[in-house]
């Protein structure tokens, strides 16, 4: 509503005012965020169940403002999207992600994917793969040791630029994922056509398990399609027991959430669980 010209802005309330305000801000911020390194990245942990195995990590940025605190990604993603300042910040993502990756590696533990959240705005750059490939180059990260998400959203608007990257970072070795997977549902008959391996439940549907029979039923179809199609398949946003047993039970395996890990710093992953990917 706010774009929708200048007369609008005589409804804009205190409230959308201090909006747009607050944004700005950010905004000017996040530019000094980089350089500041005040961005950080927490690593959650994935999970396979009938192992106990973690079996991938996803990364997840975190900016600390020195009087803001942490803020969410959910608020200052959108903002770098709009700035266009989201191509250096996911370029510096990918970076750190697979450096942290091949340190782990380097230290003997078990070899694990690491997934890293591209915006739309990446694809549209026009030089994804080549920043993808040069980030692979200067950690030394194997590429099928890097895993990138892309929201189900994105790739569903079939944007011919958007299917035509995904088909060149395949090329990489890289693998891709399929985030938010269930929120746009005219995309299952279209799955089988994209260059893409896993897919992952988004959270809205694992919370509606021992809630809603029908969000059930949808899951165990995502769970038995993922199947057919030869698909890797995660459940994220697990919490409970309930949840946890429900998703078993349909042949769900692996899985992302609150009930395993939170996000987690480097520093306590290497303190805690790292034994658990030795080899
Ligand atoms: P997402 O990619 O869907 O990431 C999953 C979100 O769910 C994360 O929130 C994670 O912390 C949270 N989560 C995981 N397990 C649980 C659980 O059991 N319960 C609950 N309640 N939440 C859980 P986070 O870290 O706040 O990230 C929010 C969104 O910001 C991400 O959603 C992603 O879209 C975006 N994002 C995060 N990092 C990046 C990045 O490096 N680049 C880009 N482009 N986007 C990012
Ligand atoms: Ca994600
Ligand atoms: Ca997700
Ligand atoms: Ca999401």
């Amino acid at each position: 509503a706010k774009k929708n010209g200048k007369n609008q802005a005589i409804f804009c309330s205190e409230d959308m005012k201090e909006d747009v305000q607050k944004r700005m801000l950010l905004s000017n911020a996040l530019h000094q965020a980089l350089e500041r390194n005040e961005l950080f990245l927490q690593y959650q942990p994935q999970v396979r169940v009938s192992s106990q195995e973690i079996i991938g990590f996803e990364a997840l940025i975190r900016w600390k403002h020195p009087e803001f605190g942490i803020i969410s990604p959910a608020v200052f993603i959108p903002i770098a999207e709009e700035s266009g300042l989201i191509n250096r910040i996911g370029e510096w993502v990918l970076l750190t992600a697979c450096a942290q990756n091949k340190e782990w590696q380097d230290r003997g533990f078990k070899p694990v994917q690491m997934a890293v959240n591209l915006s739309v705005k990446q694809f549209q750059s026009g030089y994804l793969d080549s920043i993808v490939k040069s980030a692979l180059e200067k950690t030394g990260l194997t590429p099928r040791y890097l895993e990138l998400e892309i929201t189900e959203g994105i790739v569903m608007k079939e944007s011919k630029y958007v299917i035509k990257s995904l088909h060149a970072l395949k090329d990489l070795g890289v693998s891709i994922s399929i985030d938010d997977f269930g929120t746009e549902f005219s995309s299952l008959s279209r799955l089988k056509d994209l260059p893409v391996d896993r897919i992952k439940i988004d959270m809205k549907f694992i919370q509606e398990i021992a809630v809603n029979s029908k969000d059930e039923a949808v899951i165990a179809v995502m769970i038995y399609l993922a199947k057919r199609l030869g698909l890797k398949i995660i459940a994220e946003g697990v919490e409970t027991e309930v949840q946890l047993a429900f998703l078993k039970d349909e042949g769900c395996d692996e899985i992302q959430g609150y009930y395993y890990y939170k996000p987690l710093s480097a520093n306590e992953i290497n303190r805690g669980i790292l034994d658990l990917l030795i080899k």
